[in-house]
């Protein structure tokens, strides 16, 4: 059997790269040569154990576009039954479902509580930073259209259906709401860049970093606010520049705790809290729970996003490649031996995304 290599995370803060082999896509799956790898924030927290305990060892990554290297038995279509061949550009939702189970099928929800996102690093595996893929079957994969940059795809990784997921689930954003967003990582941009196609009148974003704020400008906030300011100057730059009222929704998707009071606070009357970023950060963090009843709050989250959400992301990305700088939000590369310095600069802000290329050394 031939040999790739692979990005294991053996233990918390313990990543090797590995010689792995090469599996036969099983029927209904397929086996993908990885063209990128998507470095998500989320990584960061599962590398360095914070998200909680995983099945080590495991290949990282849960973000990818690749290459159709071979099609499993029976396989002619993507799971929009668009045809696909060899060769064809697909990118995947990386959470298996089970289409067995309470969630699933009576719900029709997501988590699906037998979700699967990893696999032993020996067995067939579709984590990300690696050289190949085998994509199960029942993990919906999708054709990438023609003419589609993989940049303007990865770009917004997992982000941009996380973020379709929190809106389906959490409630749209409306015509002429004023909307605020913590953090200006891919989260936060997709969630601008939302917010933009759905006509809100403000879109305020507040973050520490320069570089992603400007960013952050070009894909449609109306008005940036630093974290080097004190809490009590951020709400009253927001306020001044919303109403008195306060913005309608406010969008976590800083994945830091602290963020969830100072939006509790900041999210105004009649207003809704959308929690998207906190996945990662296990821990607690006191509020007034009064403010919900005074103000008439909705706090609400989401996560794992659908098969429905991936397919609406790569739509997205295709269809507004051309007029939002998609591609050029894939800032930093790094080859899979270089997955612990490209989680590194994520984990420091240094990048707006970071990818996984395989062909690089
Ligand atoms: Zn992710
Ligand atoms: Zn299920």
């Amino acid at each position: 059997m031939s040999m790739a290599k692979a990005c294991v995370l053996v233990a918390p803060n313990r990543i090797e790269t590995w010689d792995v082999p090469i599996f036969d896509p099983p029927a209904g799956g397929a086996l993908v040569r990885i063209v990128a790898g998507g470095v998500c924030g989320s990584d960061v927290h599962i590398a360095s154990g914070d998200a909680g305990v995983m099945p080590f060892p495991i290949i990282l990554g849960h973000e990818g576009v690749g290459r159709v290297e071979r099609l499993g038995l029976g396989v002619e279509t993507d799971y929009a039954g668009v045809p696909v061949k060899v060769g064809d550009l697909v990118y995947w939702a990386p959470i298996a479902l089970c289409h067995r189970c309470h969630s699933c099928t009576v719900l029709e929800e997501t988590p699906c509580e037998n979700s699967q996102f990893f696999e032993h690093a020996d067995k067939p595996n579709w984590g990300s930073y690696a050289d190949f893929a085998v994509l199960p079957n029942g993990l919906a994969f999708f054709r990438v259209p023609d003419g589609t940059s993989t940049d303007a795809v990865i770009a917004l990784g997992c982000a941009l259906p996380t973020v379709l997921r929190g809106f389906d689930r959490c409630g749209q954003i409306r015509m002429g709401d004023s909307v605020v967003v913590q953090g200006a990582g891919p989260v936060g941009l997709s969630a601008v860049l939302v917010a933009k196609l759905s006509g809100a009148r403000e879109i305020i974003v507040i973050d520490s970093h320069e570089n992603r704020l400007s960013v952050a400008r070009a894909l449609g906030a109306t008005a940036v606010v630093s974290l080097a300011d004190s809490a009590e100057e951020r709400r009253r730059q927001i306020y001044d520049r919303v109403s008195p009222h306060g913005p309608d929704v406010v969008i976590e998707a800083a994945g830091v705790l602290q963020a969830f009071p100072e939006g509790v606070d900041i999210t105004g009357n009649h207003g809704r809290y959308i929690i998207l970023g906190l996945w990662g950060a296990i821990g607690t963090q006191p509020i007034q729970p009064r403010e919900l009843s005074t103000k008439n709050l909705t706090i609400a989250g989401a996560s794992f996003p659908k098969p429905k959400h991936y397919h609406e992301a790569l739509q997205m990305a295709a269809r507004l490649q051309h007029e939002v700088p998609l591609a050029a939000l894939v800032t930093h590369r790094f080859g899979i031996a270089g997955a612990a310095a490209a989680l590194d600069a994520t984990a420091k802000g240094q990048v707006i995304k970071a990818i996984i290329d395989p062909e690089m050394a």
